[in-house]
């Protein structure tokens, strides 16, 4: 089954925690999904956003892929959001270097997640802002790739790099990754240049933008401070409902790759 989709995009603050978190409550309220989140992130954000106090865990996803624990015994469910989560903490940032010395170190994950990716319906990796080994991890275990873009000037030109990196990994370590799509995030409908970089981005990925798109929307930056997200405190907000749409436009999208 074809459904472990990573957020990406080595640009820092573009919201890639906050489109995972997001998406992936609104694929359990709306839709009835069974959703598994990897925070593999050392910074934690998704862990912490899912309402889960991230220097009190038992187990992370550093013991998976370092110490080989059992995948299943790191999850765990978020209290608010109703999905699961590979956790991770800052442990994690040494994992980078640890890994180095392990055969098949860009492996390691997808090794994991095939222990359980047949329990779920979507699995949503949220990765760091870097091209690390740890988001090599990642784009090695995906089947679709999903690119959060800040419509701003230098978001292009990230982009290729990103573009790049993709078409690299697709010929070395996985011919299977496929391009899901494009979002454009926190934006602006009505600031100039932000116009201009979705209009250009249409005009290079066409119909490989998504056809939702996200404002920015305080709702979407509060909710992470009560480990929650917009979707589950408040899900008439503009926030909220464009990523429920974002989930419906998602699930139609991956029936149509399968
Ligand atoms: P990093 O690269 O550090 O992991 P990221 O790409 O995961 O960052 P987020 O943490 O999701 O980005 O978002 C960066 C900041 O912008 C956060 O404070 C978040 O709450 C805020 N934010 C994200 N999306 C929106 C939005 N649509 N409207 C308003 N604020 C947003
Ligand atoms: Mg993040």
């Amino acid at each position: 089954m074809k459904n472990i989709i990573v957020i990406v995009n080595q640009k820092g603050g573009v919201g890639k925690t906050t489109t995972v978190l997001n998406l992936a409550t609104a694929l359990v309220q709306q839709n009835r999904k069974k959703v598994l989140v990897v925070d593999i992130d050392p910074q934690g954000n998704a862990t912490t956003g899912a309402g889960i106090e991230k220097n009190g865990l038992k187990y992370s996803v550093y013991d998976v892929l370092i110490n080989n624990l059992a995948v299943t015994d790191a999850i765990v469910k978020s209290p608010s959001c109703k999905f699961d989560i590979l956790p991770s903490n800052r442990n994690l940032a040494g994992a980078e270097i640890e890994l180095v010395d392990f055969k098949k170190r860009e492996f390691k994950l997808k090794k994991a997640l095939a222990e359980v990716s047949a329990n779920y319906d979507v699995i949503l990796i949220d990765c760091p802002p870097s091209l690390s080994l740890l988001t090599l991890n990642a784009l090695s275990a995906a089947n679709y790739i999903l690119v959060p873009i800040q419509c701003e000037y230098y978001a292009l030109e990230g982009l290729t790099d990103l573009l790049n990196t993709v078409r690299l990994m697709q010929s070395k370590l996985n011919p299977e990754l496929e391009f899901l799509g494009i979002l454009r995030t926190m934006y602006d409908k009505r600031n100039n240049l932000a116009i201009q970089v979705s209009a250009q981005l249409v005009e290079h990925f066409n119909e490989q933008v998504f056809y939702v798109s996200i404002p920015r929307a305080v709702r979407l930056a509060e909710a992470p401070s009560h480990g929650s997200t917009a979707v589950a405190i408040d899900p008439e907000s503009a926030g909220a409902q464009s990523y429920l749409r974002l989930a419906r436009e998602l699930l139609k999208r991956l029936k149509e790759a399968e």
